[in-house]
């Protein structure tokens, strides 16, 4: 229901505008309440682990196709709607068989005529590892890794339709196929991009977030090689969090998870994962330690759904800021992975500290 307009007058000047409403008066508040029904779903046992070959992970496919069309995005699908089926080879006995599963795809498109052929990629790996066969709890069920990063992406597109002002580049929302068998869903569509060759810009992708505190810090894999930084920046202080430094970097996960397979294509990318302040340090070692690829990675760990609609908002300010800005993102010169891999792009110079 709505407020008359008066009342509403009235209760605004009750309730000053938080940092972040005053920033983005049109940001529409992410929801805490629909991430966990995302990860409730993803993660329950009857998806038995989502493993990428099996009839669980389908199932996991078509709930986040059914989400897509429910939002009236576009098919990014190219065999079959919203699909785009990857060969995925697993070992059978002694031999190995190939097997097509899919990317989920989603389009949402730009409004402006010309920045509107370039492409943004939200990204979340949507596979796990699947079952094992030892007594007990069987399922591996990856809660975190990655149903949070999948519900994070759905969120950030479900803020963009909501927010009702469409973006001037277009969107690509991805559930990613078989990143836990070598980031093989990333790399297909980095070699294959459904919306031709050289549109996308920027990945910005989703890959277990520690939502079980309320994070006051990230840590942006990426954001310093690029002019992405700046933006990752912004957004996050609108919010009130900070962006810091690498706490963990002999794990090396700026190479571990599916933005790789796009830097690697020669696309700036950034890959946030939530901070060590706030009690977030034990939070993040004691999953790494207890519950990473685990049946316990499960529902039932202590949750903080509301770090989810905040770790939500961030993303989807960032890809915004991407889709609106004027120039598409550049590699910093100099920087060790644009040197390598967008040899003849256009660099900019990285801005002094
Ligand atoms: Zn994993």
């Amino acid at each position: 229901m709505r407020l008359p307009v008066l009342a509403a007058a009235a209760m605004l000047a009750l309730f000053p505008l938080s940092a972040a409403q005053a920033q983005a008066p049109d940001t529409p508040q992410t929801s805490a309440e629909r991430i966990r029904a995302d990860v409730t779903y993803l993660a329950d046992d009857a998806l038995e682990g989502r493993f990428a070959v099996s009839k669980g992970y389908l199932t996991a496919a078509a709930y986040v196709a059914e989400t897509f069309q429910k939002l009236g995005l576009q098919s990014g699908g190219v065999e079959y709607p919203w699909f785009q089926l990857v060969p995925v080879s697993i070992p059978v006995g002694k031999a190995s068989r190939t097997f097509r599963v899919p990317n989920v795809i989603g389009i949402l498109p730009g409004s402006d005529p010309v920045l509107k052929d370039e492409y943004v990629v939200l990204s979340a790996h949507l596979d796990h590892i699947g079952m094992d066969n030892k007594p007990g709890d069987k399922v591996f069920n990856g809660a975190m890794d990655n149903a949070a990063g999948v519900a994070t992406m759905l969120e950030a597109a479900r803020t963009f339709v909501a927010s009702g002002t469409r973006p001037k580049r277009s969107i690509l929302f991805v559930a990613l196929t078989a990143e836990e068998l070598g980031l093989v869903g990333s790399e297909y569509l980095a070699k294959h991009p459904v919306v031709g060759k050289g549109r996308v810009v920027a990945d910005v992708n989703l890959d277990m977030p520690i939502l079980l505190y309320d994070f006051q810090d990230v840590v942006a894999f990426g954001a310093e090689r690029s002019t992405l930084g700046p933006m990752v920046e912004r957004a996050a202080a609108s919010m009130g969090v900070a962006l810091s430094p690498d706490p963990m970097p002999q794990e090396q996960l700026f190479v571990r998870s599916d933005h790789y397979s796009f830097v690697k294509a020669g696309v700036p990318s950034v890959f946030l994962v939530t901070g060590f302040k706030n009690g977030g340090e034990k939070a993040f070692r004691g999953f790494l330690k207890t519950h990473y690829h685990s049946v316990s990675d499960q529902i039932d760990l202590p949750f903080d759904w509301n770090a989810g609609a905040k770790f939500a908002q961030i993303n989807y300010l960032i890809a915004r800021e991407i889709a609106d800005a004027a120039e598409a993102p550049r590699w910093y010169e100099g920087d060790t992975y644009g040197d390598r891999y967008a040899k003849n792009a256009a660099k900019a110079p990285k801005p002094a500290r």
